[in-house]
Formats: structure tokens, C-alpha cells, sequence
């Protein structure tokens, strides 16, 4: 056999030996201190944790604790179950907000929550309480006080004959969407499949359908709550309608919202979508882009959803396009060619392709991400004049380029334009 007749000096050899030593070096210098970093983060679990023991023992309700365990289908989880204690914090998806409560009531039950309210009334002096649905806002863990955790109720039940579903308060958007997806339907929600769908519907809740069908509130029917007397109510058009007007937008200021229902929709059979990456060193540039992506969006039909997406620090621009209809080729719709030359010193072209809506753009196949750094801001506006826009994006961009804090924090700010277009309802 043929081998080609290389012969390779001996500083080469030399040379390579030390960028090994170096690489090794270097590997072994970075373990040893993310060893450090993990240490450093259990010596201050292991602080918060014995600083919120010392405030739950001291506290007027901890003597009072076994009373209600007896009646919970759930479980009590206090600092000193040190291992599930944490687990239960590390629920916070956001790992700077992962706060150190002095009791968390995994509930599994309205009945559970009703009864852990009753307690709270009971005890308000002392207690400040924290609702916990898919844990991705900052209020979800907070230092020092009770947690009523919804993440065990996750339960999704469709009706196929109203197009509607009934959805347990701590359900991720992800298990809502697996069962929606063998019926080719989908409720209109976030892009995120780890968000819970209390606190985003209480919210608003922004995503991909939005612009066809509404915001996640707006398809909010019903809700079944417990009040802040421990009461069980519905809300819906018929009964208790301004609870349910006020919980459309009034975040969890009403009461705790055990089962949401919400009216589905029947998906286009196809969807162009993708991430459209423009390269913007200069202010100048990604500023053309998101004015030009601006403009592009207010004048969009309602089946095309776009978002601007400002990674924090990155020098690039990124429109995120989603087109829900028959055509399963770019070169089919113009709207995505103008999509694809919105400025830049470079644009990455070939990202708009035929997906699937669940798989891919609501992610639900993609692996469970446990945490993050990621802050997710969301700007909502319709249409501004040309120059207040330029002004505005100016703004955004230069406040998002700024570095952030240690290089492990991801921002992302997403800007979009609903042409006009609100709710439905
Ligand atoms: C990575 C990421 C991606 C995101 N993507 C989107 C997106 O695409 N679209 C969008 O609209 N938003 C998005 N968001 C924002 C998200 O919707 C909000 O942070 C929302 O509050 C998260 O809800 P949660 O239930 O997961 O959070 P939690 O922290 O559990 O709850 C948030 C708040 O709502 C209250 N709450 C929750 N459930 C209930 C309930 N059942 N009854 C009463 N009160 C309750 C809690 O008390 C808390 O104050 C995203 C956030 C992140 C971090």
C-alpha cells in the first residue's frame, strides 16, 4: 500500500508534544476550577439551606406543620430533608434565582391547595407565600417562605368533539403539546417547552400562533381556582365572569388557578419556519436589520409569525420566521425571500426549511433542559414611524450588546410587531 513519504522534523514533533502539555495543562487547570465553582455552590446550599431551617424552627407555624401532612395527598419538603429540599429549589430554571423557602407543599390536588391555603390564612403573620408552576419567572423559589409547588399536576385532558383542553396548573407546555400532537392541534402558547402554563397564561402568553389565534389568555375558557379564603370556584363567560376577566392578564393576584381550560385549533398541514442569522458587527448594521425585519413583519398576514431575537452580548440579529400553510418551499412564498435579505454583513440564507410545529418549533422532542442563565425579555409593539423606530432599535441593540454578567449569562430579547393585530377577543 501507497503511504506518502512525509518525514517530520523533530522540533515538529517537539512543538506538538508541548501544545499537548499545554492543551492538557490547561483542561486540567479548567476542571480543577470548575471543581471549585461546584464546591463553592453546595458550601452555599448547604449555608441557605441551615439559614432557612434556623427561621423555619424559630417561625409560629412549624409546630403546626404535622397537622396538615396528615391531610395532603401531597408531600411536605422542609430544609432539612436536605436532598429533596434541593431538588425542589433547582427547580427554579433560572439558576440565580434559585432562593432558599422554609417549606415547599408538593400539592396533588385542588383539594391540597385548598388545604395549604387554609393553613397560610391561618398563619399570615408569619408566612409569605410562593406559587410554583413551571418555576421559569424569579418568583417562584424565594428565600423564607412557603412554597405551593404545582409541578406535580400536570394532568392534560382533551376534548375532541369542542376543540378544547383541560389542564392541571403545573403542566409544562410540553405535556400539553404531546397530546395535542396526535390530533394535528395545538392551543396557542409559548416557544419554550419548559414554561409553565400557569404562570404564562396569567401572563399573557406570546408564541408562535399568536398573530392567527390570540394570546395564550385569549384562549383561556375556564379556570378552576381556590380563592384566598381556600374556596374552590370556576370562572368562565357564565359563571364568575369578571374573575375570569381579571385572571386574563392579573397574573396569580386572584387565587390559585388548579385547572385551565383552553379552546385548541386545528394546524395548516404545513409550516416553513427557521432562524434567519444576520452577522452585525456595527450599531449601523444590526440597527438596518431589525428596522427592515420591523417593517417586513407589520406588514405580514396573520399565518406568518416572526420575532426579532437579540442574543445578549452576540453581535448578531436574528429573525425568527414561522409561515403555517400548503407551501412547503421558500421560493413558494416572497414574504420569506424578503426575509432572508434584511441587511447585514452576512446573512446565514438556507435556515427557513419544512417543519414540523410540535417536533420542532415547540420543541418537544428536543431533551429536557433542567436549568439555565437565560433571562427572556419580550417586547411587543405594532407600528412606529420610521424614525422612532430607528431611535428605538438603537436603543434595544446598544442596551443588549453590553456585556453581561460572567460569560455564562444568556439574555435573550425578543422584539416583535403584531401589524396591528391583537386578540381576537
Ligand atoms: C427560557 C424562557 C422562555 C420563555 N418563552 C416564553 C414564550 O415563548 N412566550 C411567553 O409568553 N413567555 C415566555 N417566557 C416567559 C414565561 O412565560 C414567564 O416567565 C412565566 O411567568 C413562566 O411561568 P411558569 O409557570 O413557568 O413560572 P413560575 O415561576 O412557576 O410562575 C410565575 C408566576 O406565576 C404565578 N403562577 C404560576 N402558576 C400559577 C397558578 N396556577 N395559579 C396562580 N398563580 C400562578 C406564580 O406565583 C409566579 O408569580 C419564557 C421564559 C423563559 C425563562
Amino acid at each position: 500500500m501507497w503511504r506518502p513519504d512525509i518525514k517530520i522534523p523533530d522540533f515538529a514533533i517537539g512543538l506538538a508534544a508541548s501544545a499537548v502539555g499545554v492543551f492538557a495543562l490547561e483542561r486540567f487547570t479548567n476542571l480543577s476550577r470548575l471543581a471549585n465553582a461546584a464546591k463553592k455552590v453546595e458550601e452555599e446550599e448547604e449555608l441557605g439551606a441551615q439559614r432557612a431551617e434556623r427561621i423555619l424552627l424559630g417561625s409560629t407555624y412549624y409546630k403546626d406543620l404535622d397537622g396538615i401532612s396528615n391531610e395532603l395527598e401531597g408531600e411536605i419538603i422542609l430544609p432539612t430533608d436536605r436532598e429533596s429540599y434541593h431538588v425542589c429549589r433547582r427547580r427554579a430554571f433560572n439558576i440565580n434565582q434559585r432562593g432558599f423557602p422554609c417549606v415547599v407543599v408538593r400539592v396533588r390536588s385542588t383539594r391540597d391547595v385548598a388545604t395549604c391555603i387554609k393553613f397560610v390564612n391561618q398563619h399570615r403573620e408569619d408566612i409569605t407565600l410562593c406559587v410554583a408552576s413551571g418555576c421559569h419567572s424569579s418568583k417562584c423559589m424565594m428565600d423564607f417562605t412557603f412554597v405551593i409547588d404545582l409541578g406535580l399536576m400536570t394532568k392534560v385532558e382533551l376534548d375532541t368533539q369542542n376543540l378544547t383542553v383541560k389542564v392541571d396548573g403545573g403542566a409544562y407546555l410540553r405535556e400539553i403539546d404531546k397530546v395535542l400532537q396526535p390530533h394535528n392541534l395545538a392551543v396557542p402558547m409559548g416557544t419554550y417547552p419548559q414554561t409553565g402554563i400557569g404562570g404564562l397564561t396569567l401572563g399573557g402568553g406570546y408564541g408562535f400562533l399568536a398573530r392567527q389565534h390570540g394570546f395564550t389568555v385569549d384562549n383561556f375558557l375556564e379556570a378552576e381556582i381556590v380563592l384566598s379564603n381556600g374556596e374552590v370556584v370556576v370562572a368562565n363567560d357564565e359563571e364568575n365572569s369578571d374573575l375570569l376577566w381579571g385572571l386574563r392578564g392579573g397574573s396569580g393576584n386572584f387565587g390559585i388557578v388548579t385547572k385551565f381550560t383552553f379552546q385548541a385549533y386545528k394546524l395548516p398541514a404545513h409550516c416553513l419556519s427557521g432562524t434567519v442569522a444576520n452577522f452585525t458587527p456595527t450599531l449601523a448594521s444590526a440597527v438596518e436589520v431589525a428596522t427592515n425585519a420591523d417593517r417586513l413583519i407589520t406588514t405580514l398576514p396573520d399565518h406568518v409569525a416572526a420575532y426579532v431575537v437579540l442574543m445578549g452580548g452576540a453581535s448578531v440579529t436574528a429573525t425568527l420566521w414561522a409561515h403555517f400553510g400548503e407551501e412547503k418551499s421558500i421560493e413558494e412564498v416572497p414574504v420569506l425571500q424578503k426575509a432572508i435579505r434584511l441587511g447585514g454583513w452576512m446573512t446565514v440564507q438556507n435556515a427557513i426549511k419544512y417543519r414540523s410545529y410540535h417536533n420542532d418549533l415547540q420543541g418537544i422532542t428536543t431533551p429536557y433542559i433542567a436549568s439555565g442563565y437565560v433571562y427572556h425579555t419580550l417586547i411587543q409593539f405594532g407600528e412606529l414611524g420610521k424614525e422612532m423606530s430607528t431611535v428605538f432599535w438603537e436603543a434595544i441593540i446598544t442596551h443588549t450588546r453590553k456585556p453581561l454578567h460572567k460569560s455564562l449569562v444568556k439574555a435573550n430579547f425578543n422584539a416583535f410587531a403584531m401589524g396591528g393585530k391583537m386578540a381576537k377577543k
